[in-house]
This record gives structure tokens, C-alpha cells and sequence, in this order.
């Protein structure tokens, strides 16, 4: 790989993001990933910002984002600029699936979850279908006989579009680094506390663990991966701090950085908040949720405690 060297064109400010789904009230969890961000942003005099993640319409209330601001003000957080609302965004989604459907990296596919396991229980030598961070790897069903790119016809919408892993790791040829085992893959630098260091993903494991994930669904046209990209890019994000739920689809989106012509920001997967037994914390669980803390008489510095962070 050659890379000529290039000075910063302005100083590197640090710049974190908290990116909550108005699907539910925040709980301890959430409460410490924005903290989290936050206190990293401040303690280097760099910017917090706020993305409201609410692109499945079928899902994200008004309710749950006014409860947002609300927990997060009374937290004492204070976040720099315009709220950005992933909903507000769809044309810019819809242009850059464009773009990558005009480079042949997507395809329709029209498969129900019942063609997918069964196409999956179908006899076959190998290895068992893998699993990957968006559940059973693609059988590749409709890659074959789809329509790619534009010279069959327009984007269709309407339909899940899927990435070409396959061609998309060819695309990338140019971004790829060599790891020890003369694999080549994509890099991104982790400082979370669990992978700490530099994490490589071989184009052979985007293939076979990750598969031909869906960038535009059928009943919203963009995905999570997509528009997590797209505005990370947006609101120039240096550091994205977030659970580590999320680590294994951190290559998804370094790969759709690498073909979007997009930034890598550092990334930070913070350990998740478990509730006395143990088990994740749920959007459900009521019992955890911020709003229920602040009615029960309980600080925000309460809050900083419980969740083994330092006074603010
Ligand atoms: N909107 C996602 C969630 O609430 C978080 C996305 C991210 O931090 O990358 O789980
Ligand atoms: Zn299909």
C-alpha cells in the first residue's frame, strides 16, 4: 500500500457522538455510553454530538425523543451543534446506495427469512452456515440470477438491496494491508478495553462470516450499517465510543468506509452495563430506565456512580 505522506489540513479535534434509537427510554446503559463520550470529548477540549438514530419509522416515537434530551440534560450532558436526525437524511442515504449500485455492489434480493433457512438447511458439503454480527450468512440465493448495477435498469426500491461482499472485497483491492499471515483485509484502530489494538478483518472473513449483508431494506430504504457510515462522515466523528454489542459490525463499517471514500474514525467499544443478574440490559427494561432513577429521587451523580464512572 502506498500512501504519500499528508499534513492534517486543521488540528485534529477529538470528536465523540452518542447515536440513541427513540424506540425506548435510555437506561444505565445508555447513560454510560453518553457519559462516556462525552467525558472523552471534554477532557481533550473536543465536541460531543447527538444523533438521533430513528431511520425505522415503524419503531421511533416523538415520546422517546423528547425523553432523550431530557435524561441527557438532566445527566448535565451538553452536546455542540444541531441534532442530526437520521430521518431528515434519506436523500443522502439514497445517493450514496446510488453510487454503489452504479459500481455493480448491490443486488435485489427478494428472499423471505423462510428462503434464507431453508436454502440454508439444504444438503451441502462444508461447514455449517456461519452466523454473523446480522444473523445467518446469506446463502447467496439471489446473487446469481440478480440484476446488478446500471446497465439493466435504475436502482429498484421497495426490495432489501444486498452488498456484494464478494466484488466489494475486489473494489477495496487498493485499501487492503497484509497482515502477518499474508492475509489481506481492513484495518481499524480499537482502544475499548476488551480488543484493544489494532483489528484486521481478511477479505476471506467478510465472505464467509459476514456475507452479503442487506444495505437498503424493503421497508425503509437505508440500513443501520449504511447510515451509521454515512453520518459518523457527516458529523465528523474522530472517535466513535459505543457498547461492545457492536464491535463485530465495526468491520461492516470500515469496509463501507473504504468504498464510499470515507474517513475511519478510532474506535472505542465500552464494556456493557449488566443489570444484578447478570443479563444485558433490554430497551424494555423499565426497571433500569433513567427516567425511573430521576422519579425514584436518585442523582445524576448517583447515576455516574453506578455505572463505575469518575464524578463529572
Ligand atoms: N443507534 C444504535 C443504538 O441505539 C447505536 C449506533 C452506534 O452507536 O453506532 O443501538
Ligand atoms: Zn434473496
Amino acid at each position: 500500500m502506498t500512501r504519500s505522506p499528508r499534513l492534517p489540513d486543521r488540528p485534529v479535534i477529538v470528536r465523540t457522538r452518542f447515536a440513541p434509537s427513540p424506540t425506548g427510554p435510555l437506561h444505565l446503559g445508555h447513560a454510560y455510553s453518553a457519559l462516556l463520550a462525552h467525558d472523552m470529548a471534554r477532557a481533550e477540549g473536543g465536541n460531543f454530538l447527538l444523533r438521533i438514530e430513528d431511520i425505522d419509522q415503524t419503531r421511533a416515537r416523538p415520546e422517546w425523543e423528547d425523553l432523550i434530551y431530557e435524561d441527557l440534560t438532566w445527566l448535565g450532558l451538553t452536546w455542540d451543534g444541531p441534532v442530526m436526525r437520521q430521518s431528515d437524511r434519506m436523500p443522502v442515504y439514497a445517493a450514496a446506495l446510488d453510487a454503489l449500485w452504479a459500481r455493480h455492489l448491490l443486488y435485489p434480493c427478494t428472499c423471505t427469512r423462510r428462503d434464507i433457512a431453508e436454502a440454508m438447511n439444504a444438503p451441502q458439503e462444508g461447514t455449517p452456515p456461519a452466523i454473523g454480527p446480522d444473523g445467518p450468512v446469506y446463502p447467496g440465493t439471489c446473487r446469481a440470477h440478480a440484476p446488478k448495477g446500471p446497465d439493466l435498469l435504475s436502482r429498484p426500491t421497495g426490495q432489501h438491496l444486498r452488498l456484494d461482499m464478494g466484488h466489494a472485497g475486489m473494489v477495496c483491492e487498493h485499501h487492503v494491508l497484509e497482515d502477518e499471515d499474508d492475509h489481506w483485509g481492513l484495518m481499524f484502530l480499537e482502544t475499548g478495553p476488551t480488543h484493544r489494538g489494532q483489528i484486521f478483518t481478511s477479505l476471506g472473513r467478510f465472505q464467509r462470516e459476514i456475507g452479503d449483508i442487506v444495505l437498503s431494506r424493503r421497508d425503509f430504504a437505508t440500513s443501520y450499517h449504511l447510515s451509521v457510515v454515512i453520518d459518523d462522515a457527516a458529523q465528523d466523528i474522530t472517535h466513535v465510543v459505543r457498547g461492545e454489542d457492536l464491535f463485530e459490525a465495526t468491520p461492516i463499517h470500515v469496509l463501507l468506509q473504504r468504498l464510499l471514500g470515507l474517513p475511519t474514525p478510532v474506535y472505542h467499544h465500552h464494556r456493557l452495563i449488566r443489570d444484578e443478574t447478570g443479563k444485558r440490559l433490554a430497551k424494555r427494561n423499565d426497571a433500569c430506565a433513567i427516567r425511573t432513577y430521576r422519579d425514584e429521587g436518585f442523582t445524576p451523580a448517583d447515576i455516574r456512580r453506578m455505572v463505575g464512572l469518575p464524578e463529572g
